[in-house]
This record gives C-alpha cells, structure tokens and sequence, in this order.
C-alpha cells in the first residue's frame, strides 16, 4: 500500500486551483490526472523578467517589466486595426496593442493615472516602442505576482503558460520531505541536493542575470527587483552560478546556453532516483521469478539431433554456442531469464527452435510469441518444415483464429498433445490454457513490456524465459530493457552472406532510379519500395505510398507491383506477402510493416523513400530485409535535400557498416534512445526525469546500486530500505514492492 506521506502527491490534480472539470482533460493529456505528474513535467526554458530599464534607454527584442502610466486609450476602429494602450514611464512613451481583448475588459485592465506594472516583449514599431499583448499587467503595487524568473513549461492547447505555472507551484507547495533513499557517499561525491530541493530547483530556475553580457543593464531600482522575486526560491547550496545560464527564452528566439550548475546537479539527482526506482524494481521482479521454483528441463537430444540432421545449412559457431549456453540454461533447476540478441539475418529463429525442442524432449510444451500476425503466420510456416520431419506438430494462435482450427489448438494445448505453438498476444487470453508449459520464447522483444513478459509465463509453473531482440540494443541500455537478464549473442550472421551495396541519393533522382529498378526486375530481381509512414502525418503519407505505388504499376505493369500497409487486414496483408515471397509480385511498396523479421530471400533490392525520416535503427531493420540469399543486394537510401549535419551523418553511417551494434550506439550518440528504437514501440521504459543518452553513467550506478541494496537488505526493512519503498512507490513500481513478503 502506498506509503501515507506520498498521498498529497497522489492526489488528484482536480484539487488544485485552476483545475476544474473543464480543464482536468487538458492537464491529463499534459502530464496525467495527479499531482506527481505536474512535478515530473519539467519547464523547457525559463523568461527573464528582471531587465527592467527606462524606455529611453532599452533594447528592443527583449522581455522587459515596466513600470507605467496610462495616457490614452484609443480603441480599435476598423477591423484588423488593434486597440492600443498609450503609455508613458516619464522617459519615453510607448504603445500596447491588443488585436482580440474586449475594450470593457482594458479599460479595468489598465486604469488612468494609477502607477502599473507591465511585462512582456519590448518591441519597436515605427520610431515608437509598442508591447503586443502584455503577459503581465498589474497595479505597481502587486508587482510581486509577476514572476521574476518564469519557467516555460511544454503546453497543449487550452493551457497557457501562466495556468501550468501556478499549477506547478501549487504542486510544489505540497512537496513533502522524504527521508533520503540515496547513499550518503553517493550523495557527497555527487553534491547532490535533497529530492525536494531538487524539484524546486529544476521547476524555479533562478537564472541569475546575464552578467558579463555587454547588454545588460539595470535600469529600475533594486526595491522593486527586490518585490519581483516572489520569494519561491530557496537559497542555492553550491558555487556561485557560471556567467550564462539556462536556455533563456523571450518571444522570438532563445538562446541555448548551459544551465546552471545547480540545476544540472538538481536534474542529475532526479534522473538518478527515477533509474534508481526503476533498476530496484527490475531486480525486485528478476528475484522474485529466479526464486518462484524453476524447473529442470534436461532433454534428451533424440530431437534436437534429427532437426540438426535435416537442416538445409550448417549452424554456425555462434549458434552452437548460443544452444549450448540456452540448453544448459534450461537444464539447471532455476527458472531461466535470458535474452538472444542478434542482428537481423542471424539465424535466432533456429536457435529458438533448437530450445523448443529441449522443453519438448523434457515432456513440456512451448510457445513462442511474435508481436504481428503476419510473422506469427510466417513463423509457424517456416518451422512446421523445419518439425514435420520429427514428427512434432506445432499450433498457430492469433487474434482472430477461424473457429475449428482455433479451437483445436486450444484442446490440444490444454490437454497437452499438441507441444508447440506461436501466436501473437493472443496467448494472453484467458481461454488460452496449457497442459505443461515450460518455455515461452518472445520474438523481437522490444515490443512486449516486462510487464506482458512475466504474464505469459505465469501460465505454466516454472516457466523459462528466452527473449529474442533483434534490436541491437547497446549494452548499457539492454539494462533498463531487460534488467540483469543472462544474454547469448550472435555475433556473425551465417556464412555466404554478401555484404549490401549501400547508397544514399537525392530525391530529385527519383527517374533515374526508377529506370534503374526496372533493369534489375527484368534481370528478375524483387524489390522492396519502402515509403515512410509517421503517426503524426498518417493520411499524407499513406497517400503518398497509395500513389507512389500508382506510378511504379505504371512503370512496371499493374501484375508486378503492389501495396502495403498496415491499414490493410491481416489477411489482405498475408496474401500480398505470400504472393511477393512466391515471386508473383516483383516489386512491394510497403509502408514499415515489412521491418520486423518478414523473410524473402529472392529480394535484393530495396528502396527507401525520405530515408531522413527514418530512425536508424529502423533503417538498419529495413535494410536487413534484403541481403539474405546468394545474390549482392542494393539499397538506396533516397533523401529529401537539404539535409542537416546531424541527418548527413546518420546516413553516411548506414553506408559504412552493417553492423547493428555500431549503429546503435551512434544512433544513441546522435540522437538519443527515444528515437534511436522508434519511441513508442521501444519497449524501453520512457522515463520522465531521466535521458539516457545523457545519462548512461548514472545508469550503471544505479544497477549496482539496486544489486548491492538487496544483497545487504533483502526485504528493504533497513530505514534506507525503507526509504528505498517510498521511492519504488514515488515511480509507481507497486507491483515490485508487492513482491516482497511483506509488501
Ligand atoms: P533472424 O535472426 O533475423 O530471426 P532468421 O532466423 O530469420 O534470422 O534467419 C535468417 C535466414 O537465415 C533464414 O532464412 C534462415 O533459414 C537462414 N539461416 C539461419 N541459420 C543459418 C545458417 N547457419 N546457415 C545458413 N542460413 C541460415
Ligand atoms: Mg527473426
């Protein structure tokens, strides 16, 4: 249960000011429906509002905080002409304009001859200064609401700036104080401050002026500099702050410069805590299922040896090992938790097979799971050539199963006389029962969550798990994937591969390549023309794809050529699949369905459009499609000019190497880990606080930390470990802290 300090943190966001119901949707879509949510959600910027200078002497372009009078109202006559504001500080006048307010409204706004305080971006129209729709517009003697250094939280339509401001100051009113769960060591070494300080600090960021910046200048009196503050920041415990600092927005531009030393601390301890939580609660859940008695799955080679015996291939070194560490895995009496990571092409699915059989041998049936219809439906073709020689039948269960065949497998699997199946999520379900299960393979991995992970094995007793990625996932990130998993890789894909023809070429050479392509099919070569397809632009892109296949059947001839896409149906999409894979169709446009794991070894071509737009770890999955027969393959990388630095060398890469890994971690390098896998099918936890590209050091702390903590204090009941719960419970891992006996 979760601890009674943390509940003003748990309560709903509706019981703060300024959330009502009308609002309540708009600021759950922004940061979820509870007051937590408001303290992960973290200001991008902050605007400077302590340049307060005399008109005469100011500078255009920047947000300044006058203090006025107001000379004249002139209201708006003609349409599109604005109401304005005419104002005067003594030195020079300047004009307000407001193009949507109601009159009524400014005038109570902005009183005649009563001293106020404005604040926005000072502009210059004309000779003239003028300030568009003022942010601030107060009497000078509430100059104290206007905040001295306000931060720029991301928004969504319907909340301004201010409203998520006050929210978030609300919520840090509530903070309470947390005991420290972190080492004290760490914490000294770090110069870390406390949780709460932490939070004020990154959500308050006191930017200090721009000294040393030849601009600057202070042209209003220190009293009401004084007033500005608004007091919500706590003294600052570190070295005086560098020159610059943070990204400083006014209205038209920002600046990035790098942030505070004391807001780099602040974040680095937040992002810590959220690794923290999250390492604990995998090593808390890896514990558990090691402990939950695994079974003794020995085998007996008789299978594993005729599937050896009729392979069309050889397996290569890296196969034997990978069978040999899963097999011995599986052999020893604890529950196995291991990850086979290999890059597309290496041959996993035989090694899965291989484990398979074992748990067959041993009496126990198995199940791999893959996350799409089409490479269930791929899958369970391709193995039941590989079993019907052993004279082992294998099941297929997918979302929509036709009626008797579905329910056969389902008998089967229940009663135990049908060993092995693949199938979808649709494993899940609760109709799905097993007679004895004792393996669950999970395919392209990064899709399904711990969470699904551990589901699935719950339908056995002692149930091992292997996992199988083909996202090649750089070690420090397989960390927060998979927690401490055991991995077995496969470095060197099979034997009598080519390396591909990589190229990278503008989209204005679109003709070229066309005529190009059209040589090769007459040479009977098969094709993959890959068109992008983004959630956000969905509808163009989709026509886009619908039309580019238009024109290539115009080329090539309507037989040759065809689309897909994920709109399709399962089934329409599995008959386009089937057909290109018989060679029917010569050439598939395909939107990305066509990216995880689908095996045609006849094509050797590949296109693909807006390349640019691609993450590279898609690409590099993409482009594992092709080079898996005897010819030389070719790839080109279509892209759309001008291309930024960044995009430049990301491309550049995909020409240099093959190699999954490399790509990874330059991916990583150059972007970051939320787009390196695609962010929302990653699988990777999307954390809050944390980046990973950032920090990867404080992970690696992390995952020792959590393995040394539960070595020393099993049960968390040490006051750090106690503190450790509040913080599992703080990132919501309740499921983690319900593990322990006494939760
Ligand atoms: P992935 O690791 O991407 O899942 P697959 O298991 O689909 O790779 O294997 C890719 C292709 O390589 C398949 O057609 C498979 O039959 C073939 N293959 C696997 N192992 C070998 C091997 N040792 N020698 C030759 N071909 C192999
Ligand atoms: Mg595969």
């Amino acid at each position: 249960m979760r601890p009674v300090i943390l509940f003003p943190l748990f309560a709903p966001l509706t019981t703060l000011k300024g959330v009502g119901v009308k609002l309540a949707p708009l600021y759950e879509r922004l940061c979820g429906s509870k007051i937590v949510g408001v303290l992960w959600h973290l200001p991008i910027g902050v605007i400077d509002r302590t340049y307060a200078p005399k008109l005469k002497h100011a500078q255009q372009g920047r947000v300044a905080t006058l203090t006025l009078t107001v000379a004249e109202h002139v209201p708006n006559k003609q349409k599109g002409k604005p109401y304005r504001i005419i104002c005067t500080d003594g030195s020079d006048d300047i004009t307000l304009t407001y193009f949507t307010a109601k009159g009524d409204y400014l005038t109570k706004l902005y009183p005649t001859n009563v001293p106020l305080v404005v604040s926005g971006n000072l502009e210059r129209f004309g000779r003239g200064w003028t300030m568009r729709h003022p942010d601030y517009a107060l009497p000078a003697s509430r100059l104290g609401e206007i905040p001295k250094f306000e931060p720029v939280y991301p928004l969504t339509e319907g909340l301004s700036r201010k409203m998520v401001h006050k929210v978030a100051q609300q919520a840090l009113d509530r903070l309470p104080d947390l005991p420290e769960w972190n080492d004290a060591p760490l914490m000294k070494r770090e110069g870390w401050p406390t949780w709460k300080a932490a939070l004020v600090e990154v959500h308050c960021p006191n930017t200090s002026p721009l000294a040393g910046e030849e601009s600057f200048s202070w042209a209003c009196d220190s009293k009401s500099l004084e007033k500005l503050g608004g007091g919500s920041k706590p003294a600052p415990s570190i070295d005086p702050p560098p020159a610059k600092s943070k990204a400083l927005l006014t209205q038209d531009q920002d600046f990035a410069s790098s942030p505070a030393r004391g807001e780099v601390l602040a974040h680095r301890r937040l992002a810590y805590d959220e690794l923290l939580a999250d390492q604990l609660a995998l090593a808390i859940i890896r514990r558990h299922h090691r402990q939950a008695g695994g079974r003794a799955f020995s085998g007996t080679k008789k299978l594993q040896d005729k599937l050896t015996a009729t392979l069309p291939f050889t397996l290569t070194d890296g196969q034997h090992n990978a069978i040999q560490e899963i097999g011995e895995d599986m052999a020893a009496p604890r529950r196995m938790l291991r990850l086979l990571q290999g890059d597309v092409g290496s041959g996993k699915t035989i090694v899965a097979l291989m484990a398979m059989l074992q748990a067959v041998e041993s009496g126990a049936q198995a199940a791999l799971m893959v996350p799409t219809e089409i490479l269930a439906r791929q899958h369970y073709e391709r193995l039941q050539e590989f079993l019907k020689p052993l004279g082992v039948s294998i099941g297929l269960l997918v979302g929509k199963g036709r009626g008797k065949e579905r329910k056969e497998t389902l008998a089967g699997l229940e009663d135990g006389s049908l060993p092995l199946v693949v199938g979808t999520h649709a494993l899940f379900q609760n109709e799905v029962t097993f007679a004895n299960l004792g393996l669950v393979v999970m395919d392209e991995q990064h899709r399904f969550g711990v969470h699904q992970r551990l589901q699935l094995s719950e339908k056995g007793q002692g149930v091992d798990i292997l996992v199988m990625t083909a996202t090649p996932i750089p070690r420090t990130l397989t960390l927060t994937a998979f927690g401490d998993m055991d991995v077995s890789r496969l470095m060197k894909k099979p034997a009598g591969r080519q390396p591909i023809d990589t190229r990278l070429i503008d989209m204005t050479r679109l003709d070229e390549v066309i005529a190009g392509v059209g040589r090769q099919l007459v040479k009977g070569a098969q094709a993959y023309w890959v068109c992008p397809l983004i959630e956000e632009s969905e509808k163009s892109d989709l026509a886009a794809a619908t039309q580019r296949a238009e024109l290539l059947a115009k080329h090539f001839g309507a037989g040759k050529v065809s689309l897909v896409h994920g709109r399709l149906s399962s089934e329409a999409k599995e008959n386009v699949m089937a057909a290109f894979a018989a060679g029917n169709i010569k050439l598939l446009v395909a939107t990305t369905v066509i990216e995880v794991g689908v095996d045609v070894p006849t094509a050797s071509l590949m296109i693909v459009e807006h390349s640019e737009r691609f993450g590279l770890a898609q690409l590099h999955q993409l482009r594992g499609r092709i080079g898996r027969g005897a010819d030389k393959s070719t790839c080109l990388l279509m892209y759309q000019a001008p291309l930024g630095a960044i995009a430049k060398a990301r491309l550049k890469m995909m020409r240099e190497t093959e190699d999954g890994f490399v790509i990874a971690e330059e991916d990583l390098r150059l972007r970051g880990p939320g787009e390196l896998l695609g962010t929302r099918q990653s699988g990777l936890p999307e954390f809050r606080m944390a980046d990973l590209a950032r920090d990867r050091d404080l992970l690696a702390i992390a995952h020792d930390d959590a393995k040394v903590v539960l070595a020393q204090d099993t049960e968390l009941r040490t006051p750090r470990g106690k503190a450790l719960r509040i913080l599992l419970y703080l990132f919501e891992k309740d499921a983690a802290v319900r593990l322990f006996r006494s939760g």
